[in-house]
Order: C-alpha cells, then structure tokens, then sequence
C-alpha cells in the first residue's frame, strides 16, 4: 500500500502523501510528476509560466509563490513579509497562510515539514551537499526554536529521490559522509563499498535518505512522522525527471507546499 496518490488537474500530474492529505483543510502541497515538463530546466527558465499552470492546478496565487535560487547551501529563509532575498537559499519556512514554499528537485531529496498543531511548513532542498551541511536538522531546529514547535508534533515527508543503489560517489565524497555522520555508521549502513569503479577508482553507494531520517530522529520527530515516499527517481525515471538519468538537458520535478 502506497502512503501517497497521484492526482492529475488539466495536464499537471502530481503526488501528494496521504499523511499530509489528512491536513487538507490547512495544507495545500504537490511534487510534480514529469508530465509537469515545461523546462524548468537548469536555468530556471519558462518559471512563469510554470508558476501560472501550478497555481490554477492547485489554487495558489501566482504573486504568492516564493522559489528560492537554490545552490546546494545550507541557508534557509523564513518568509514573513514576503520580501526576503532568495539568492543562494536552498530552504524556506514560514508560519503564514498563502505563501507557496517551491523547491525544484531532479534526485536530490525534498523534505517536505509540517506541524499540524503549530501550523508551520518548511520546504527543504536536500542533495548530497545540504545532507552534510544537515539542512534537514538546520530546518527542524528553527521550527522549535523560533515557531515554538514540538519535534513529536512534527511530520516530514521524503520526495523522490536518487536511492542508495544508484547513489555512487568517490572515495573522496564517501569520506566526507565518513567523517559527518561517524555516530551513524555504527549501527546503520549508510556507506557501502561495491566492486564497480570509474576513472577515479572505487565507488560507494550512500544511503542519503536514511542519513536524513536519523537526523530527523535524533531530533525527536517520531519514526511514524517520518514518510518515505520510497520512490527512486531512477528506477522511475519515466514517471519523474532525474539528473542522473536525464543528462545535462534535465528538468526538475516542483515540491510545493502553501498553508491556508
Ligand atoms: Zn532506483
């Protein structure tokens, strides 16, 4: 049984996590399917006519869209007044109704954060480089101390993403997860070794999404808050755009989230 349904809305497909459909009243959220392929590309163009399409398929004010300039940082802004500068900011919070958090993603993570009880969202950008900077934690931790939240209270979701086994790095990147997240590698694999090797020489696979869950857990969000939308962008790379599996034409695949 999957914790998510996909919904279609003119040609706009998109996934939406039951957990956080429970919610409805007060969230609106989507992670955009491929059919969503109208080049937000690496440059970032056509966005506004992306922006347009979102916000009829999801009743969103096109003027109330916040999309950061993601760069793989650790910064994260919190959207009050809606004049915060976005450059260089790979995650949004915020505690206000009408303004839609957008990360765009094509295999890296996208947590998507909510307290019900406090009515707070965060939208984080999370690759390889945000896991080990800890943005996922970063997030949670300003949501408790700034918007007084309970960690047990707290619900992040796992987009799509690049998974453990098509996640191959060097040696060298392998290292800095060594380093990071020694306290984990204890008790859970999240470094493996395999026998392939490329130029550089040997490989290992890196289990980001785990790494972001025990963050999330050490923290105190409760292993039950914490739904994986278990989906590989490539093993479904005809269902989601994917860096990997796209080549350097790759579009993105849109997390939004918007409190009512
Ligand atoms: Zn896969």
């Amino acid at each position: 049984m999957e914790n998510y349904t996909i919904k279609r809305n003119e040609d706009v497909e998109y996934l939406q996590f039951n957990k956080l459909l429970e919610f409805q009243d007060d969230l609106e959220h989507a992670f955009t399917l491929k059919t969503f392929d109208v080049g937000l590309n690496k440059e970032e163009t056509n966005l506004d006519f992306n922006f347009n399409k979102i916000s009829r398929v999801l009743n969103v004010e096109k003027e109330q869209i916040y999309k950061p300039k993601q760069t793989h940082s650790s910064n994260i802004v919190q959207i009050t007044d809606g004049k915060e500068n976005l450059m260089n900011v790979d995650g949004l919070i915020t505690d206000k109704n009408n303004r839609a958090l957008v990360i765009s993603i094509a295999d890296c993570i996208c947590l998507m954060i909510y307290d019900p009880k406090n009515k707070v969202i965060a939208n984080i950008h999370s690759g390889w480089k945000g896991t080990l900077q800890k943005i996922g934690q970063k997030a949670v931790n300003i949501m408790i101390n700034d918007y007084n939240c309970r960690p047990d209270n707290i619900i992040c979701c796992i987009g799509p993403s690049i998974r453990k086994d098509h996640f191959l790095v060097n040696k060298d990147v392998a290292e800095f997860f060594e380093d990071k997240f020694s306290d984990y590698i204890k008790n859970n694999q999240i470094i493996e070794e395999t026998d392939e090797y490329n130029e550089k020489g040997k490989q290992y696979k890196i289990d980001s999404v785990l790494i972001n869950e025990l963050m999330l857990e050490e923290l105190g969000l409760l292993s039950t808050n914490i739904i994986d939308s278990n989906i590989c962008t490539i093993c479904s790379k005809d269902k989601f755009h994917s860096y990997r599996a796209e080549g350097k034409d790759f579009c993105k695949n849109m997390g939004i989230m918007m409190l009512k």
